[in-house]
């Protein structure tokens, strides 16, 4: 039963990440103001979510798209071996931060973590198999806060991460590097190890 096509795991795996935004929108927890109207101003070091050296293909789909992302400049994040072979993996808070919420948001997103960090931006991590952190919680960057999973219905594995200001999926940058819009690339952890 997993000899899926990769072209035929993400297809199922867009229609139901595109239904994540729509159903989780109305219950997304207000994040602090940054007291400034320019998200730019305040965007914390946010790194890629994974233990340093290990490389992940991050995929982003536009508005173009057969399947465009909801929302749409989240990546979902799988190992280049594809198919489950990340199921199970650990997922690392982005930097520093507060756990704001820890449990299932249901169909579309599962099992998901947020965390704030500064400024107004925080960051989610969605479809995991397990979760290792609790609101309220005080995150490093090195911080162990998930497994790589399926929930929320997926039809295989993957990482879905958005970086977030005052409630809002923004542009990802890892540092100072814009994230591929759009397609598919590797990403690598480099700092904050
Ligand atoms: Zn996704």
């Amino acid at each position: 039963m997993r000899k899926i096509t990769t072209v035929r795991t993400a297809a199922a795996t867009l229609a139901l990440c595109a239904a994540a935004g729509l159903t989780t929108a109305a219950t997304a927890a207000a994040a602090p103001a940054s007291g400034s109207n320019d998200p730019g101003a305040n965007r914390p070091a946010l790194e890629v979510p994974f233990p340093c050296g290990d490389v992940w293909s991050g995929q982003t789909r536009g508005a173009d798209d057969p399947h465009p992302h909801n929302p749409l400049l989240a990546i979902d994040f799988n190992l280049p071996t594809g198919g489950d072979s990340d199921l199970g993996r650990w997922v690392q808070a982005s930097n520093a931060g507060t756990v704001t919420f820890a449990g299932n948001k249901g169909p579309g997103y599962g099992n998901t973590v947020d965390i704030y960090h500064k400024g107004g931006w925080s960051t989610r991590y969605a479809h995991l198999k397990e979760i290792a952190v609790d609101k309220g919680q005080v995150v490093t960057a090195r911080t162990g806060i998930g497994r790589v999973g399926k929930s929320g219905g997926q039809p295989s594995a993957h990482l879905h991460y958005e970086q977030r200001w005052n409630n809002d999926d923004q542009v990802i940058y890892f540092g100072n590097t814009k994230a591929k819009y759009w397609g598919t690339t590797n990403y690598t952890r480099k700092t904050l190890c």
